[in-house]
Protein backbone atom coordinates (compact mmCIF):
# COMPACT_ATOMS: atom_id res chain seq x y z
CA UNK A 1 0.00 0.00 0.00
CA UNK A 2 1.24 3.39 -0.69
CA UNK A 3 1.17 5.74 1.96
CA UNK A 4 1.76 9.63 2.68
CA UNK A 5 3.63 10.31 5.75
CA UNK A 6 0.46 11.13 7.52
CA UNK A 7 -2.71 9.50 5.80
CA UNK A 8 -4.74 9.58 2.74
CA UNK A 9 -7.00 12.66 2.31
CA UNK A 10 -6.75 15.45 -0.03
CA UNK A 11 -5.28 17.59 2.67
CA UNK A 12 -2.57 14.90 3.19
CA UNK A 13 -1.86 15.14 -0.80
CA UNK A 14 -1.68 19.07 -0.44
CA UNK A 15 0.55 18.83 2.16
CA UNK A 16 2.73 16.37 0.39
CA UNK A 17 3.17 19.22 -2.41
CA UNK A 18 3.34 22.21 -0.35
CA UNK A 19 6.47 20.13 1.33
CA UNK A 20 8.42 18.79 -2.40
CA UNK A 21 7.65 22.39 -3.92
CA UNK A 22 9.29 24.01 -0.76
CA UNK A 23 9.87 27.72 -1.91
CA UNK A 24 9.94 27.12 -5.59
CA UNK A 25 6.26 28.76 -5.46
CA UNK A 26 4.57 31.23 -3.15
CA UNK A 27 1.97 29.87 -0.92
CA UNK A 28 -0.54 31.84 -3.19
CA UNK A 29 1.03 30.01 -6.07
CA UNK A 30 1.16 26.53 -4.25
CA UNK A 31 -2.55 26.51 -2.87
CA UNK A 32 -3.64 27.60 -6.69
CA UNK A 33 -1.47 24.99 -8.32
CA UNK A 34 -3.09 22.23 -5.51
CA UNK A 35 -6.42 23.14 -6.46
CA UNK A 36 -6.00 22.72 -10.49
CA UNK A 37 -4.56 19.38 -9.71
CA UNK A 38 -7.36 18.00 -7.54
CA UNK A 39 -9.81 19.75 -10.21
CA UNK A 40 -8.66 18.72 -13.01
CA UNK A 41 -7.07 15.25 -12.16
CA UNK A 42 -9.57 13.91 -10.16
CA UNK A 43 -12.71 16.27 -10.42
CA UNK A 44 -12.83 17.06 -7.31
CA UNK A 45 -14.80 20.90 -6.73
CA UNK A 46 -12.96 22.14 -3.68
CA UNK A 47 -15.37 24.76 -2.35
CA UNK A 48 -13.83 25.16 1.38
CA UNK A 49 -10.52 24.42 2.48
CA UNK A 50 -12.31 22.36 5.10
CA UNK A 51 -13.15 19.77 2.28
CA UNK A 52 -10.29 18.59 1.76
CA UNK A 53 -9.77 17.02 4.87
CA UNK A 54 -12.83 15.26 4.37
CA UNK A 55 -11.85 13.73 0.57
CA UNK A 56 -10.62 10.53 0.57
CA UNK A 57 -7.57 9.40 -2.14
CA UNK A 58 -7.25 6.15 -3.69
CA UNK A 59 -3.91 4.28 -3.89
CA UNK A 60 -3.93 5.24 -7.65
CA UNK A 61 -4.51 8.81 -7.25
CA UNK A 62 -1.85 9.02 -4.75
CA UNK A 63 0.66 7.54 -7.11
CA UNK A 64 -0.96 9.78 -9.88
CA UNK A 65 -1.05 12.78 -7.46
CA UNK A 66 3.02 12.29 -6.61
CA UNK A 67 3.99 12.10 -10.84
CA UNK A 68 2.28 15.09 -11.15
CA UNK A 69 3.60 16.99 -8.26
CA UNK A 70 7.05 16.13 -9.97
CA UNK A 71 6.45 17.26 -13.12
CA UNK A 72 5.05 20.58 -11.89
CA UNK A 73 8.11 20.82 -9.84
CA UNK A 74 10.49 20.13 -12.63
CA UNK A 75 8.81 23.49 -13.98
CA UNK A 76 6.11 21.96 -16.45
CA UNK A 77 3.14 23.95 -16.99
CA UNK A 78 0.54 22.44 -14.57
CA UNK A 79 -2.06 22.36 -18.04
CA UNK A 80 0.10 19.79 -19.71
CA UNK A 81 0.43 18.34 -16.70
CA UNK A 82 -3.27 17.70 -16.22
CA UNK A 83 -4.41 17.87 -20.19
CA UNK A 84 -6.58 20.49 -19.43
CA UNK A 85 -6.90 24.39 -19.88
CA UNK A 86 -9.96 26.74 -18.98
CA UNK A 87 -10.60 29.17 -21.88
CA UNK A 88 -13.44 31.38 -22.03
CA UNK A 89 -15.71 28.84 -19.60
CA UNK A 90 -14.88 25.79 -21.62
CA UNK A 91 -12.36 23.22 -21.01
CA UNK A 92 -9.83 22.63 -23.77
CA UNK A 93 -7.93 19.75 -24.00
CA UNK A 94 -3.88 20.89 -24.04
CA UNK A 95 -0.40 18.98 -25.07
CA UNK A 96 2.86 20.73 -25.88
CA UNK A 97 1.85 20.54 -29.51
CA UNK A 98 -0.75 23.42 -28.73
CA UNK A 99 0.19 26.55 -26.90
CA UNK A 100 -2.02 27.00 -23.59
CA UNK A 101 -4.69 29.71 -24.53
CA UNK A 102 -3.83 32.68 -23.18
CA UNK A 103 -6.59 35.17 -20.70
CA UNK A 104 -5.21 38.16 -23.59
CA UNK A 105 -6.96 35.68 -25.94
CA UNK A 106 -9.92 35.37 -24.38
CA UNK A 107 -10.24 39.47 -24.51
CA UNK A 108 -9.87 39.21 -28.16
CA UNK A 109 -12.66 36.61 -28.02
CA UNK A 110 -14.52 39.40 -26.03
CA UNK A 111 -14.41 42.14 -28.26
CA UNK A 112 -15.12 40.11 -31.69
CA UNK A 113 -18.59 38.59 -29.67
CA UNK A 114 -18.68 42.60 -28.55
CA UNK A 115 -18.66 44.15 -31.58
CA UNK A 116 -20.66 41.02 -33.88
CA UNK A 117 -24.11 39.80 -33.20
CA UNK A 118 -24.86 39.02 -36.41
CA UNK A 119 -26.53 35.74 -36.99
CA UNK A 120 -24.64 34.65 -40.10
CA UNK A 121 -20.80 35.17 -40.50
CA UNK A 122 -18.36 33.49 -42.40
CA UNK A 123 -15.34 33.62 -39.85
CA UNK A 124 -11.47 32.19 -40.42
CA UNK A 125 -8.75 31.41 -37.68
CA UNK A 126 -5.28 31.19 -39.11
CA UNK A 127 -2.60 29.26 -36.75
CA UNK A 128 -5.17 28.34 -34.18
CA UNK A 129 -3.58 26.04 -32.19
CA UNK A 130 -5.97 23.89 -29.51
CA UNK A 131 -8.90 25.65 -31.56
CA UNK A 132 -9.64 27.74 -28.58
CA UNK A 133 -10.84 31.02 -30.59
CA UNK A 134 -13.20 29.34 -32.90
CA UNK A 135 -14.01 26.68 -30.85
CA UNK A 136 -15.53 30.09 -28.11
CA UNK A 137 -16.91 31.71 -30.65
CA UNK A 138 -18.93 29.09 -32.00
CA UNK A 139 -20.16 28.23 -28.29
CA UNK A 140 -21.88 32.02 -28.20
CA UNK A 141 -22.52 32.52 -31.99
CA UNK A 142 -23.74 28.77 -33.21
CA UNK A 143 -24.94 29.76 -36.84
CA UNK A 144 -21.49 31.09 -37.49
CA UNK A 145 -19.58 29.36 -39.96
CA UNK A 146 -16.35 28.64 -38.70
CA UNK A 147 -12.84 27.99 -40.51
CA UNK A 148 -9.25 27.26 -39.04
CA UNK A 149 -6.19 26.41 -40.30
CA UNK A 150 -2.64 25.57 -38.68
CA UNK A 151 0.87 24.17 -39.76
CA UNK A 152 0.42 21.15 -37.16
CA UNK A 153 -0.72 17.94 -38.07
CA UNK A 154 -0.47 17.49 -34.05
CA UNK A 155 -1.98 20.80 -33.21
CA UNK A 156 -5.44 20.04 -35.62
CA UNK A 157 -5.59 16.80 -34.06
CA UNK A 158 -5.75 18.52 -30.80
CA UNK A 159 -8.05 21.53 -31.99
CA UNK A 160 -10.32 18.38 -33.49
CA UNK A 161 -10.65 16.64 -30.73
CA UNK A 162 -11.71 19.84 -28.50
CA UNK A 163 -14.05 20.79 -31.48
CA UNK A 164 -15.88 17.06 -30.79
CA UNK A 165 -15.57 17.17 -26.81
CA UNK A 166 -17.19 20.92 -26.57
CA UNK A 167 -19.96 19.84 -29.53
CA UNK A 168 -18.86 22.62 -31.60
CA UNK A 169 -18.69 22.51 -35.60
CA UNK A 170 -15.23 23.89 -36.89
CA UNK A 171 -13.99 22.77 -40.25
CA UNK A 172 -9.82 22.50 -39.54
CA UNK A 173 -7.26 22.27 -42.55
CA UNK A 174 -4.36 21.78 -42.75
CA UNK A 175 -2.31 24.72 -44.40
CA UNK A 176 0.36 27.40 -44.29
CA UNK A 177 -0.60 30.55 -43.90
CA UNK A 178 2.77 31.55 -45.50
CA UNK A 179 2.94 30.33 -48.42
CA UNK A 180 -1.00 29.72 -48.79
CA UNK A 181 -0.81 26.36 -49.46
CA UNK A 182 -3.96 24.52 -48.29
CA UNK A 183 -5.86 27.57 -47.36
CA UNK A 184 -9.09 26.75 -48.59
CA UNK A 185 -11.15 28.75 -51.14
CA UNK A 186 -14.05 31.18 -50.19
CA UNK A 187 -14.73 34.50 -48.71
CA UNK A 188 -14.70 35.54 -45.13
CA UNK A 189 -16.36 38.16 -42.91
CA UNK A 190 -14.07 37.86 -40.23
CA UNK A 191 -10.82 36.69 -40.85
CA UNK A 192 -9.00 36.61 -36.70
CA UNK A 193 -5.12 35.47 -35.93
CA UNK A 194 -3.28 34.78 -32.70
CA UNK A 195 -0.24 33.86 -34.80
CA UNK A 196 3.82 33.54 -33.69
CA UNK A 197 5.19 36.94 -32.67
CA UNK A 198 8.05 36.50 -29.96
CA UNK A 199 10.64 37.75 -31.76
CA UNK A 200 13.67 35.31 -30.76
CA UNK A 201 15.64 38.00 -28.89
CA UNK A 202 13.01 38.49 -26.64
CA UNK A 203 14.35 34.41 -25.52
CA UNK A 204 15.57 36.13 -22.03
CA UNK A 205 12.38 37.69 -20.51
CA UNK A 206 10.67 34.81 -21.10
CA UNK A 207 9.76 32.21 -18.33
CA UNK A 208 11.50 29.05 -18.40
CA UNK A 209 8.05 27.27 -18.00
CA UNK A 210 7.01 28.65 -21.21
CA UNK A 211 10.41 28.63 -23.42
CA UNK A 212 11.04 25.16 -22.31
CA UNK A 213 7.92 23.43 -22.66
CA UNK A 214 5.23 25.40 -25.26
CA UNK A 215 5.35 24.92 -28.87
CA UNK A 216 8.30 27.01 -30.63
CA UNK A 217 6.66 26.74 -34.14
CA UNK A 218 3.79 28.80 -32.35
CA UNK A 219 5.41 30.98 -30.38
CA UNK A 220 8.92 32.21 -32.38
CA UNK A 221 9.46 34.24 -35.49
CA UNK A 222 13.16 35.20 -36.52
CA UNK A 223 14.25 38.69 -34.92
CA UNK A 224 15.03 39.51 -38.90
CA UNK A 225 10.92 40.00 -39.91
CA UNK A 226 9.39 39.61 -36.73
CA UNK A 227 5.95 40.85 -39.01
CA UNK A 228 6.17 37.76 -41.19
CA UNK A 229 2.68 36.68 -40.62
CA UNK A 230 1.02 39.58 -40.14
CA UNK A 231 2.40 40.86 -43.41
CA UNK A 232 1.10 37.84 -45.46
CA UNK A 233 -2.57 38.62 -43.47
CA UNK A 234 -2.36 42.18 -44.89
CA UNK A 235 -1.24 40.68 -48.77
CA UNK A 236 -4.12 38.45 -49.10
CA UNK A 237 -6.71 39.62 -46.62
CA UNK A 238 -8.23 42.51 -49.13
CA UNK A 239 -8.88 39.82 -51.74
CA UNK A 240 -10.21 37.26 -49.24
CA UNK A 241 -12.97 39.31 -46.92
CA UNK A 242 -16.29 40.07 -47.56
CA UNK A 243 -17.14 43.64 -47.99
CA UNK A 244 -16.96 45.55 -44.98
CA UNK A 245 -15.27 42.60 -43.44
CA UNK A 246 -12.98 42.84 -40.10
CA UNK A 247 -9.68 41.53 -39.29
CA UNK A 248 -9.16 40.97 -35.58
CA UNK A 249 -5.38 40.06 -34.73
CA UNK A 250 -3.43 39.81 -31.20
CA UNK A 251 -0.30 41.11 -31.49
CA UNK A 252 2.99 41.33 -29.97
CA UNK A 253 2.89 45.05 -28.21
CA UNK A 254 6.67 45.92 -28.93
CA UNK A 255 5.51 45.64 -32.66
CA UNK A 256 1.98 47.43 -32.38
CA UNK A 257 2.36 50.52 -34.59
CA UNK A 258 4.26 48.70 -37.09
CA UNK A 259 1.43 46.14 -37.13
CA UNK A 260 -1.01 48.23 -37.75
CA UNK A 261 0.85 50.78 -40.57
CA UNK A 262 0.94 47.29 -42.70
CA UNK A 263 -3.00 47.35 -42.85
CA UNK A 264 -3.30 51.08 -42.98
CA UNK A 265 -1.27 51.55 -46.11
CA UNK A 266 -3.83 48.85 -47.77
CA UNK A 267 -6.69 50.89 -46.88
CA UNK A 268 -8.38 49.12 -44.00
CA UNK A 269 -9.72 51.14 -41.28
CA UNK A 270 -7.36 50.18 -38.51
CA UNK A 271 -8.01 49.92 -34.30
CA UNK A 272 -4.85 49.38 -32.07
CA UNK A 273 -6.85 48.10 -28.71
CA UNK A 274 -5.55 47.67 -25.19
CA UNK A 275 -5.40 44.29 -23.35
CA UNK A 276 -6.20 44.74 -19.41
CA UNK A 277 -2.48 44.86 -18.79
CA UNK A 278 -2.70 48.09 -20.58
CA UNK A 279 -0.88 46.95 -23.93
CA UNK A 280 -1.82 47.35 -27.32
CA UNK A 281 -2.11 43.54 -27.81
CA UNK A 282 -4.85 43.55 -30.65
CA UNK A 283 -5.83 45.16 -34.14
CA UNK A 284 -9.28 45.35 -35.58
CA UNK A 285 -9.04 46.41 -39.48
CA UNK A 286 -11.85 46.71 -41.34
CA UNK A 287 -11.85 46.76 -45.17
N1 LIG B 1 1.03 35.59 -25.82
C1 LIG B 1 1.97 34.52 -25.97
C2 LIG B 1 3.12 34.70 -24.99
O1 LIG B 1 3.46 35.81 -24.67
C3 LIG B 1 2.51 34.45 -27.37
C4 LIG B 1 1.50 34.00 -28.32
C5 LIG B 1 1.96 34.12 -29.74
O2 LIG B 1 3.14 34.09 -30.09
N2 LIG B 1 1.03 34.24 -30.55
O3 LIG B 1 3.68 33.73 -24.53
Amino acid sequence: MCVLPNGNTLSDLFDYAQNRWGNQFDASEKKALNKILAEDLFGFKIIASSDVKNIRVSESEILQWMRSVKRVGAGEPVQYVTGKALFYGLVFTVNPSVLIPRPETEELVEIILGDHNESALHVMDFCTGSGCIPIALKHHRPNWKMEAVDISEDALKTAQTNAEKLHAEVTFYEADVLTGEGIPEGNWDILISNPPYVAINEKAQMEASVLHHEPHLALFVDDENPLLFYERIAEISPSRLNKNGCIYLELNPIYAESSEALFKRKGFETTLIKDLSGKFRFLKAVK
